[in-house]
């Protein structure tokens, strides 16, 4: 269960957290019409509150709306503040933000015209989304019976709502057997991305990770790639297969919710030595130390709230 904050706020006002209800005519309830973002904030070693990659998180959201034509009725500075100051609100320290953008009530049917575009955001206090073992150890991971979207379906630039049920049965699939994550493949066949997060491999010491035709453009993923370059990293961004993956050195997901989590087998394969490997040690280091403010140059990627 999530810990109740004391506030949401919700079109414009911040509303106590068991006001914010809506009505079952919801349309977005209904078809799926929604855009939403997910978000992190960290409690610095100066003490201070420091939201990762905001800006670039708010404007992904108006990226969404753009692709999916909802018209959000708020400017992006104006939703930038809202989350620092619901986080002061609400009192926390480190959380997830979740702004939610989706159509509301009016007509129904599919097309909903003038149905107002409604926008909450929520603040709630979250650990480490596939565990502290699976950070630290790395996680098992299974090829996913369900396939990614394919770009000319759902789209895949856009962090929509419905494209998520895709998530759910490849996540819920793997769980079932006893996995920690779904690995997602393309409609090529080629590795995609998991149900929540972007995918690593280290091949002969060169960071791989597919380009991002159908996948989401992931804001750890950007900044992984960017932290692998300053460290001397070769990175590529290619499509591989799944047993490019299961013969990868290392392999890793990157996802606001995972961090940098390790992945230790997959479909029953060893992958490397079985445990983290050095390169994946070294970006998940970097990563924290950026994210806890630890690292100077990298303070434009944190608003302090
Ligand atoms: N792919 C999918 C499908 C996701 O849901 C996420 C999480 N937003 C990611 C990748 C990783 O994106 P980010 O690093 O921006 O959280």
């Amino acid at each position: 269960m999530v810990e109740k904050a004391k506030y949401i706020w919700l079109d414009g006002k911040f509303i106590p957290w068991a006001e914010a209800q809506v009505h079952i005519m919801t349309h977005a309830l209904h078809y799926g019409l929604g855009v939403f973002e997910g978000i992190r904030a960290y409690h610095c070693q100066d003490g201070r509150t420091a939201i990762f990659r905001l800006k670039e998180h708010i404007r992904r959201l108006f990226d969404s709306g753009h692709v999916m034509q909802l018209d959000i009725p708020y400017s992006r500075s104006s939703i930038e503040e809202v989350c620092c100051d619901l986080l002061r609100r609400n009192g926390q320290e480190s959380g997830y933000l979740r702004p939610l953008v989706f159509v509301g009530e009016g007509v129904m049917g599919l097309h909903p015209q003038d149905n107002p575009i409604r926008v909450a955001i929520i603040s709630w206090v979250w650990g480490a989304y596939l565990g502290e073992e699976g950070l630290k150890k790395g996680i098992r991971a299974k090829i996913s019976s369900f396939t990614r979207h394919h770009v000319n379906v759902m789209m895949t630039k856009s962090k929509t709502t419905a494209n998520y049920v895709n998530s759910i049965l490849a996540k819920r699939e793997a769980t079932f057997l006893g996995f920690d994550e779904a690995l997602m493949l393309d409609t090529d066949g080629y590795v995609a991305e998991a149900s929540g997060e972007n995918i690593f491999i280290v091949s002969d010491g060169v960071l791989r990770t597919p380009p991002l035709t159908s996948v989401l453009p992931g804001i750890t993923r950007s900044s992984i790639l960017t932290l692998a370059q300053d460290l001397g990293v070769q990175v590529r961004e290619d499509l591989f297969s799944r047993d490019e993956l299961y013969l990868a050195d290392e392999a890793f997901l990157t996802g606001t919710a995972a961090e940098v989590t390790p992945i230790r087998e997959v479909d029953g394969r060893v992958i490397g030595p079985g445990k983290p490997g050095p390169i994946t040690l070294k970006l998940q280091t970097a990563f924290f130390d950026v994210v806890l403010g630890r690292d100077p140059r990298y303070q434009n990627w944190l608003a302090y709230i």
